[in-house]
């Protein structure tokens, strides 16, 4: 009896762990479409780097391909400016960026091809090619005219976070210590709108919470935050509560699970930050970042090698890893109920570290075997790799 037991449990076990073990990573990954919401690449491309070549950096052509991404948001940034004059530079700027774009794409044909439009989402894995995504990061772009949204629309952008780290003209940022308008203002909402009726994404990643709940409640079509993290994991302001997690899920929008460490670990955050005021104090270089770019190059050599030394110790002490961007992953499937309002906004190229195991572009497949590894089935692993954000951008395009 025992042993006929024995044989029962075996063969349970063995029926359960079957699908898991037959699943082949690279199969599934390579099967699936991946989506990555959130790069900033394309500053790298204008200082004169080929990324059709292996790079140093996050992103380029060799390592998109290598980890099976096939759509790549490229965010043209414009940073909260300093002054009027740098105001009136923003849509500049951004424009200056997206001929980068245009130009990376036309060097690159056999590789990547400029998405507008749902319709052209399935030629992709066809022809064997990197579909990419124009995005703005920072409204500050439109430089306070609904003309400039329009244009930019025009020109191809299908994704725009309202703000960078402080506000703009009509909407409040996380990173404000104090809210300028409660949210968004009445251009604000005009702002909101007219993204809804050209069929524009409204990125909420960089948003005050209460722009959150203003944009949650005027949006007729799904949000996303395109590069956050949860708040109830890592007590940041730019990651998300459960909340807001929640009201996304009702909006039938999604969070793209960040790589930044100290989004991932508000801990790591503060830790490196004091060690940066510790370690500029110690080689006698100014506190803050901006100056500290115009400072004695020798200086700067060495604060870099230290900090860089540091933060790698930093991450081992607080296993800043690719199962830490899977818990994220988790919680906001725990949290909603489904694996329907979550993927990647790896933020590649804009943060100055990475978890170990994603250390660039080519290294996403470990974030499917560590999906595996936890049991999820593949419908699920491929809404999370990039169906979510797929279903997102069929919905806003469609007319309103
Ligand atoms: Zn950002």
């Amino acid at each position: 009896m025992v042993h006929v037991f024995f044989s029962l449990l075996i063969l349970i076990h063995f029926l359960i762990a079957q699908p898991h073990q037959k699943m082949d990573v690279s199969l599934l990954h390579e099967n699936a479409f991946v989506a990555d919401l959130h790069c900033d690449a394309i500053y790298r491309y204008l200082r004169g780097i080929d990324l059709s070549k292996e790079t140093q950096g996050h992103v380029d052509i060799p390592k998109l391909r290598q980890g099976g991404v096939d759509l790549q948001v490229f965010a043209c940034f414009a940073p909260a400016p300093q002054n009027d004059m740098e105001k009136n530079q923003s849509a500049k700027n951004v424009l200056r960026q997206i001929d980068g774009v245009y130009r990376l794409i036309e060097g690159n044909k056999n590789f990547l091809s400029l998405v507008t439009s749902y319709d052209q989402i399935g030629q992709l894995k066809e022809e064997n090619k990197t579909g990419i995504m124009i995005g703005i990061e920072g409204g500050y772009a439109i430089e306070n005219d609904l003309a400039l949204l329009r244009d930019f629309y025009r020109l191809g952008v299908r994704i725009m976070t309202l703000t960078h780290w402080t506000h703009t003209d009509w909407a409040d940022a996380s990173g404000d210590s104090t809210t300028t308008f409660g949210g968004l203002n009445e251009f604000g909402v005009k702002v909101v709108q007219e993204m809804n009726r050209l069929g524009m994404i409204i990125d909420v990643s960089h948003v005050h919470d209460e722009t959150f709940w203003d944009v949650i409640n005027i949006s007729t079509k799904p949000i996303v935050a395109s590069h956050s993290c949860c708040r109830a994991l890592s007590k940041h302001h730019r990651n998300l509560s459960d909340e807001m997690l929640l009201a996304l899920a009702q909006n039938g929008g999604m969070i793209g699970i960040n790589f930044e460490p100290g989004y991932l670990n508000a801990e790591f955050w503060n830790e490196r930050d004091r060690l940066k005021k510790k370690l500029a104090e110690k080689f006698g270089l100014p506190r803050s970042r901006n100056e500290r770019r115009k400072a004695d190059p020798e200086k700067l050599k060495l604060f870099r090698q230290e900090l860089k030394t540091e933060t790698e110790r930093l991450k081992q002490k607080y296993q800043i890893d690719v199962k830490l961007v899977v818990d994220h992953i988790e919680h906001v499937i725990q949290v909603t109920g489904s694996a329907d309002y979550v993927g990647l906004g790896s933020d590649f190229d804009g943060i100055s570290t990475t978890p170990i195991g994603l250390e660039n572009a080519a290294a996403i497949p470990n974030i499917t075997k560590e999906l595996l590894k936890r049991g999820y089935d593949k419908d699920d692993i491929e809404k999370i790799l990039g169906k979510n954000f797929l279903r997102i951008f069929k919905e806003v395009g469609s007319p309103l």
